[in-house]
């Protein structure tokens, strides 16, 4: 076990409880929440007034699946932006396209009742970073952060090619050390708001 998970799995155990200053709830700060038949163990970071934002519950309720391997993206997970279809060249982290990743390049790609837009017209939408899913870990295009109506939004952070495109997007945040959720969490981020197709 990782030092970093073994702390967390001791912080599970903290008896300490924080009302929740978004949601309300009585809460810990570190516990496990499930979705979709998994669970894993969140610490969520504390706010400007020393307690947390939302309680595990809600943020638990906050985790959507995968519009393409149909996996959990839980609260802090990093996402991709992808559109249904072929396009361009083909990067990928295996030698050979997955399944997944096939259907999502196939022309025919029907939209899952699931799966969450970023944006509409063309769709764009939120999927994981698992190795058999994403393209590539340089297509990460930002976080599942709670969103300002108490549901999960996207947090976009640039793709290392649009760094190296100079490209940025209409709401998106440079974040200093993009694997750090604390700091993704940062309540002066301002969210894009995603909406449920259907
Ligand atoms: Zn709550
Ligand atoms: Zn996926």
């Amino acid at each position: 076990m990782r030092l970093k998970n073994l702390r967390l799995k001791l912080r599970v155990w903290s008896p300490f409880r924080y009302t929740a200053t978004k949601c309300g709830h009585r809460t810990k700060q570190t516990g496990n929440i499930t979705a979709f038949g998994r669970t894993i163990i969140i610490s969520m970071p504390k706010n400007k007034k020393g307690s947390v934002d939302y309680c595990l519950e809600c943020i638990g309720k906050m985790t959507i699946q995968c519009a393409w391997c149909r996996n959990p993206i839980f609260i802090g997970n990093p996402i991709t932006l992808y559109s249904p279809g072929p396009h361009g060249e083909l990067f990928f982290s295996s030698e050979e396209p997955s399944e997944v990743q096939k259907e999502r390049r196939d022309g025919d790609f029907i939209i899952p009742d699931h799966a969450i837009a970023y944006s509409e017209n063309p769709p764009v939408l939120v999927g994981c970073l698992r190795m058999n899913c994403a393209d590539t870990g340089a297509d990460r295009a930002g976080f599942w952060m709670p969103g300002e109506d108490g549901k999960g939004a996207v947090q976009r952070v640039p793709t290392v090619y649009e760094l190296m495109l100079g490209t940025e997007g209409k709401s998106m945040m440079l974040i200093g050390d993009t694997h750090d959720i604390v700091e993704a969490m940062n309540p002066t981020l301002v969210p894009h708001e995603a909406k449920k197709i259907g």
